[in-house]
């Protein structure tokens, strides 16, 4: 099999994971967070966790590019720094900023840890190997809408990471409504941001592995959307009703 043809295996089974993680989110809360129950082994500190789980988005990814043979190419660059934009926040800037105190299982760790390795490989493989972009990418516009929507959803989720950080006074650990920003709208805007997000990318960089990174983001935070948005029903009966999940006015 040529590079394309490996290319393309490893990203059909990305597209193969969202779908077995769409299904099995159907009956299974991933255990952190408000959903960490016994029962999934050791756990780790939340914020040790989210260090190592992510850390394959940077160091796996930088190591691919490294290899590529466009690496030193305009748009490979410009892409790779927006892939860095989210995982320096995601990796360094979210864990470090976290209230510490939660846990999450070593087995939800291993899991994204691996997820990571993969997505990081096939996507850092496009855009410094196969992708192969000219200089005028960078003034098309799939590359201009996709970067745009890149930014908003980074910038609207971490808003929205930054709204439930400040819930918390320090060594609290309940949970209280929260408002303003795109709460207004939905429950989860930290998730309709990074979903956003990873459309754009899948439009910036027109590769198959971004699509299946965006499918597989949605497939992972859409279904905790919808059990986060029942969650608060079931525990705030002030809960705003005009909320929705996910999508403004729609789901
Ligand atoms: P959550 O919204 O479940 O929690 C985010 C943080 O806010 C946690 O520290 C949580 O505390 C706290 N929190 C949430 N709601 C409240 C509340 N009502 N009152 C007080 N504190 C609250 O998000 P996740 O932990 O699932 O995800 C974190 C980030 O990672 C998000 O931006 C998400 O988009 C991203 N992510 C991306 C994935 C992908 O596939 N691309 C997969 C998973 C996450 P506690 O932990 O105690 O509940």
């Amino acid at each position: 099999m040529n590079s394309f043809g490996w290319y393309g295996a490893l990203v059909a089974l990305e597209f193969g994971l969202a779908a077995a993680t769409a299904v099995a989110l159907l009956w299974i809360k991933a255990p952190y967070g408000r959903y960490l129950r016994g029962g999934w082994g050791p756990t780790v500190p939340a914020r040790v966790g989210w260090v190592v789980m992510e850390s394959p988005a940077v160091v796996v990814f930088i190591a691919v590019f490294l290899f590529g043979s466009h690496r030193t190419d305009l748009v490979a660059l410009v892409l790779l720094a927006m892939w860095l934009c989210h995982y320096v926040y995601r990796d360094v800037l979210y864990p470090a900023l976290m209230r510490p105190g939660g846990r999450m299982p070593w087995l939800v760790v291993a899991l994204a840890m691996a997820f990571n390795v993969l997505n990081a490989t096939v996507n850092a493989w496009w855009i410094a190997d196969l992708g192969g972009y000219a200089d005028s990418w960078l003034t098309d516009p799939r590359f201009l809408a996709g970067a745009v929507l890149f930014f908003a959803g980074l910038a609207v989720h971490a808003r929205s990471d930054r709204t439930l950080r400040r819930l918390r006074a320090p060594g609290e650990t309940g949970y209280r409504i929260p408002y303003g920003g795109a709460f207004r709208w939905v429950s989860s805007p930290n998730y309709s941001g990074e979903i956003v997000q990873w459309f754009g990318w899948a439009l910036a960089t027109w590769s198959p592995a971004g699509l299946a990174f965006a499918v597989y983001t949605t497939a992972n935070l859409a279904p905790r959307a919808i059990d986060h948005h029942a969650w608060y029903h079931e525990r705030f009966p002030d809960y705003p009703t005009d909320r929705r999940a996910l999508v403004p006015h729609l789901l």
